[in-house]
């Protein structure tokens, strides 16, 4: 068998492995009885163990060594084409993340996430940070174990958020962050001046569960997301997870007085999984059949659930739908109104439920505690104190408890350090993207308006979604648009959008 077979079918004997352990995970989340979590975390630290032992095991890394050299990266054989050549670097990028990680730690740390992930749950309902933080304490330091292994970029924080978004580093964060603030703050400070001109009471009325649902599934479908090839079920928090392209779980959680919440998240992760659910179905099984980055994916969730479901033409579709199923709620308010309604821009507690222009002032303040966790060793014990005061800094809100504060969000409990960034850096590579679609591809706001996704689901599968991670995330952004990330073109997008909804001159 040459070298590539051998690599290639021992990473897809880990794919399966990988499989197996979305599948335990979204089951955890899900379905799983209270008094099985434990158990479930010691079958996902032992699958996780097994993937781990064949992604740095002895054929796989004799095999790739005839390939590259394992410590610099430089190809031994010259005859690859450019396919063959992106595809062993980047199986040679994930060897090198992997094989730097010890074996125990490897299924120490999937243990605590899962543990740890389960406590977060109780804690959150709870009101409990004093229940949760010894789980994250413990976590903060494996964190920093890891960037230690890795010790790739400039700091500790760079290392773990090169795992999620390849070649990026906080200090490019940093850049595109400042940009974006100077527009940002007066912005929302504007429209807060005159915050009156829009009411979003509408959407706090008492909204039937089940028909919110049925609602939001019928969405899922408008989209193009295949049910035959995937699902949607119901969480604490909203995500997306796959166990193979022809099974991509999505989930979202619904409130009887809240309509926007489980129609926006099930447009946001239905936009993940379709970016799930077009990749290269040949390329299974190998990095050129992954996502490029969580940057890109956010970009296609944020597309989906602002570009397009914030959209006025969207409404156009939508509304009368919406209206028919809540002809009570709904009889007195025009489309016009509702529309207003649900882009009301509105400093608040939750990221998830943020709106567009406020969003990503809630990273802003992760990206600055997440460093200062990781960087500088700041105290576990006094995060709620330093996120009530940063909520005030940065959102000019602040949080009565910690469930509505430093609880909310899931990610750190599982150990995603430096994953928050990636949701910003994808609002703005989704404007960049969508510009540029536009541009592309005429009348797609007529084609909105009736309910025809198709002609952008295309576009995004030809241009991203079938790529793979054939290419780097800048790369893919500049081949597109022939454009380098910027914050510009989003907050010229959120200008243009929030001036004419608040009357603003
Ligand atoms: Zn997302």
């Amino acid at each position: 068998m040459s070298a590539i077979n051998t690599i290639l079918k021992e990473l897809l004997e880990a794919s399966h492995l990988q499989g197996v352990e979305a599948l335990l995970g979204w089951d955890q989340e899900t379905y799983m009885p209270e008094g099985a979590g434990a158990a479930r975390s010691e079958q996902i630290s032992y699958i996780t163990g097994l993937m781990h032992a064949k992604l740095v095991g002895e054929p796989l890394t004799t095999a790739l060594e005839e390939l590259i050299n394992l410590d610099t990266g430089e190809l031994r054989i010259m005859t690859l084409n450019d396919r063959e050549t992106r595809q062993v670097k980047e199986i040679w990028r994930d060897y090198r993340q992997e094989a730097a990680l010890p074996a125990k730690f490897v299924t120490d740390l999937a243990k605590h996430a899962s543990v740890s992930q389960q406590a977060w749950v109780r804690a959150r309902k709870d009101n409990d940070f004093k229940f949760f933080e010894p789980f994250l304490e413990k976590m903060v330091q494996m964190q920093k174990e890891k960037a230690g292994y890795l010790a790739k970029g400039e700091t500790a924080y760079d290392a773990l958020l090169d795992q999620f978004e390849p070649e990026m580093t906080s200090a490019k964060v940093a850049q595109l962050f400042k940009e974006l603030r100077t527009r940002l703050v007066p912005l929302v400070q504007e429209v807060q001046d005159v915050k009156h001109r829009v009411n979003g009471s509408i959407l706090t009325k008492n909204y039937d569960i089940d028909k919110q649902w049925d609602f939001g599934m019928s969405l899922l479908k408008s989209i193009g997301f295949d049910l035959k090839k995937g699902r949607q079920d119901r969480s604490a928090h909203p995500f997306t997870t796959s166990t193979h392209p022809s099974d991509v779980r999505t989930t979202t959680r619904l409130r009887e007085n809240d309509l926007k919440s489980a129609l926006l998240s099930t447009l946001h992760e239905g936009g993940h999984a379709l970016y799930e659910q077009g990749l290269p179905i040949e390329e299974y099984g190998n990095p050129l059949g992954q996502s490029i980055s969580l940057g890109i994916h956010e970009s296609q969730s944020r597309m989906w659930e602002n570009l397009v479901g914030l959209s006025p033409s969207f409404w156009r579709f939508a509304y009368p739908k919406l209206q028919m199923k809540f002809p009570d709620q709904l009889r007195n308010t025009d489309q016009k109104q509702f529309y207003s309604a649900i882009n009301r821009v509105r400093p608040s507690m939750i990221r998830v439920e943020a709106d567009e222009a406020t969003y990503n002032l809630h990273i802003m303040l992760r990206f600055e505690i997440e460093k200062m966790l990781i960087n500088d060793d700041f105290p576990v014990a006094d995060l709620p104190q330093l996120w009530k005061d940063k909520m005030e800094e940065y959102v000019g809100v602040r949080p009565k408890n910690d469930s509505e504060g430093v609880l909310q969000d899931v990610h750190w409990s599982f150990g995603a350090f430096g994953y928050f960034p990636t949701y910003t850096l994808g609002n703005l590579y989704s404007v960049q993207f969508f510009n540029h679609y536009k541009e592309q591809v005429a009348g797609s706001e007529e084609l909105f308006a009736r309910g025809d996704f198709s002609a952008l689901l295309k576009w995004l599968r030809e241009n991203i979604h079938s790529k793979g991670r054939g290419r780097k995330a800048e790369e893919l952004l500049l081949e597109i648009t022939g454009q380098a990330l910027s914050a510009e073109p989003f907050m010229d997008y959120l200008e243009e959008k929030y001036r004419l909804i608040y009357g603003l001159s």
